[in-house]
């Protein structure tokens, strides 16, 4: 069985959610009452793969809503009464999603095993990020070309460059495209020198000065909201990879041949028959999600019952290749920009 943690984008979303669903106790209720709520088991599903293989999965809410990230403990929480519902409910296989890996390894929660009677075990838990870097590698590969953009002639920026997806991106990048250069972004200087080291590439630089250089953009840091960005300073055309949460780069990159991409979404080759993605707002809910959550389905299609993804700058390009041919095997692809209304040109 997998599993699968999200929440709403937030707390207005929440409520209005809530109510759809019936728990009307909280739906009401304000943001402290919310901060009390326990996680909540939404749906069951069954999915069958394109070989054939069915399995189940449940889809649980943390009822955490990023209004609470400042609220170091309640965060907390959230997060862990979450995975231990999961675990009491017997999922094998549970990816993190949107901020709860974020919030697991910022604030260092392998330390809190112990949830009331129920000792976490880290095996049944994955944050979804190898496949999640994989699949904005492919859409990288697959549409930069689709614009025009010659990947043995592009300069990529990759900002987040020494998060865990980001780092995971770059050693993708220098090691199987070919592209012509890697400009590499984050806000400490002292894990980009140990990337640039280990990756003996890559050229370490702010994201003012990597923005009119970039053929493409690979966004895979939450950046703060105000951020500002002139348009008429970038390359065009310019591919933008938006693979940060909440996705929101088609609101401030709009222009002629720009370019924006949902990155780390992928599209299952059937339709799945739940609700829980209308829930995160896809496009096509009852096919496309995030994919770190389809990480936790391809290990349960596989039997692969292990932390797959865990701890922070730990994929390999070995783990990419494995998750990739699995994800293409039981019917999974990457979202493209045919499959975006919303491309602007
Ligand atoms: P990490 O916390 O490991 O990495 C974040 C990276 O962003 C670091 O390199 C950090 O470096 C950098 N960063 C943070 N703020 C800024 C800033 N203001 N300017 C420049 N760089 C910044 O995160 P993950 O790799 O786990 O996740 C990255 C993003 O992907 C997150 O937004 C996450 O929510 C999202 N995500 C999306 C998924 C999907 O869509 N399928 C699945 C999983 C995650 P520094 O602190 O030095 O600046």
């Amino acid at each position: 069985m997998f599993g699968l943690i999200g929440h709403s984008t937030s707390f207005e979303d929440a409520k209005r959610k809530a109510s759809m669903l019936g728990f009307d106790h909280i739906a009401d209720g304000d943001l402290d009452v919310w901060c009390t709520a326990p996680p909540q088991l939404v749906e069951n599903v069954e999915v069958k793969s394109a070989t054939g293989i069915s399995i189940e999965g449940s889809y649980i809410d943390s009822c955490f809503v990023p209004e609470m990230l400042s609220r170091f403990k309640t965060a907390r929480r959230k997060v862990l009464n979450a995975m231990e519902l999961a675990q009491k409910k017997g999922i094998n296989i549970t990816a993190l999603g949107g901020f709860t890996s974020i919030i697991f390894e910022n604030f260092n929660l392998l330390q809190h095993k112990q949830i009331r009677n129920t000792s976490l075990e880290w095996e049944r838990f994955t944050t979804g990020n190898t496949h999640t870097a994989w699949v904005i590698c492919k859409q990288l590969e697959i549409n930069a070309p689709r614009i025009g953009i010659d990947l043995k002639k592009a300069t990529v920026a990759v900002i987040g460059a020494t998060g865990d997806i980001g780092s995971a991106v770059c050693r993708w990048l220098i090691n199987k495209t070919g592209i012509s250069e890697l400009l590499m972004v984050a806000r400490q200087q002292e894990p980009l020198a140990l990337l640039q080291k280990e990756l003996d590439g890559g050229t370490i630089t702010s994201l003012d000065e990597a923005l009119p250089q970039a053929d493409i953009v690979v966004w895979v840091a939450s950046m703060p909201k105000t951020i500002e960005i002139d348009t008429d300073n970038l390359k065009k055309p310019c591919l933008m990879i938006d693979g940060g949460y909440p996705k929101n780069l088609d609101e401030k990159f709009q222009g002629e041949n720009i370019y924006v991409l949902k990155g780390g979404i992928v599209e299952f080759f059937n339709d799945i028959g739940w609700n829980m993605m209308e829930l995160a707002e896809m496009q096509n809910p009852q096919r496309e999600m995030f994919a770190c959550f389809a990480e936790a389905m391809i290990l349960e299609f596989e039997k692969c019952h292990t932390n797959f993804s865990w701890g922070r700058n730990n994929i390999s390009l070995e783990k990419m290749e494995f998750i990739g041919a699995a994800s293409l095997k039981h019917g999974f692809s990457a979202i493209g920009l045919d499959k975006q209304p919303k491309v602007l040109t």
